[in-house]
């Protein structure tokens, strides 16, 4: 199977709420995603809408990250909620519709996820990249999790050279309402490459 394309922001596409999925579709769209985060190398998650199938699917598998102390495995979660959280921490995230930005976010550190096939309990890194995910299907990016725009967004150091247009530059095309919208383009400052965490610690989660 084939890789499908990856949305890039600010497609409206990703701004939207999924819908939930029939348990018939599940093992299409999980094939779609595995086929298509396979094809990024340390790519630990992916969402269904992020490659246009707007349903609440996501795929996640930190078994081979470093910065994982513990995982599931693979987990494929079809109309995924979270049911219980606990703890608070700040960490790095990447993502593959934001290609150009890292940023700090905050996650809860231990998550509880009933899910079609059952009831997963996640910790740490792996407990982040399924919120990460998680937020995907609600039309949420990281970017609407920062507490600063300013001192919490980086531009990735490979692109330090030809810098892309800033998140929110588009002007606001496909809809977002300035609640949704990531912040105003003017007023973001990123840290210098390589900023206060290396690159080669981030997680590019999908
Ligand atoms: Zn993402």
């Amino acid at each position: 199977m084939p890789a499908r394309p990856v949305l890039l922001y600010p497609d409206p596409a990703l701004k939207a709420v999924a819908a939930p999925v029939q348990a018939s579709e599940v093992d299409s769209v999980a094939g779609e995603l595995l086929a298509t985060m396979s094809s990024y190398e340390r790519c630990v998650g992916l969402a269904a809408p992020q490659i246009s199938l707007p349903v609440r699917v996501v795929v996640v598998d930190v078994s081979d990250h470093p910065k994982a102390e513990t995982s599931n495995g693979l987990l494929v979660l079809a109309n995924p909620r979270v049911v219980a959280a606990e703890g608070s921490e700040v960490g790095r995230e990447g993502c593959l519709s934001l290609p150009d930005f890292t940023a700090n976010v905050r996650r809860a550190t231990r998550v509880v996820v009933e899910h079609l096939g059952g009831t997963v309990k996640c910790q740490g890194f792996e407990a982040r990249a399924v919120q990460h995910e998680l937020d995907h299907l609600d039309g949420i990016l990281f970017l609407d999790r920062v507490e600063s725009l300013v001192d919490d967004v980086f531009r990735r150091r490979s692109y330090a050279g030809s810098p892309p247009d800033p998140p929110g530059s588009s002007g606001g095309g496909g809809g977002a309402s300035s609640k949704d919208s990531p912040g105003r383009a003017d007023g973001l400052r990123t840290a210098p490459a390589g900023g206060p965490v290396p690159e080669s610690r981030v997680a590019p989660f999908d």
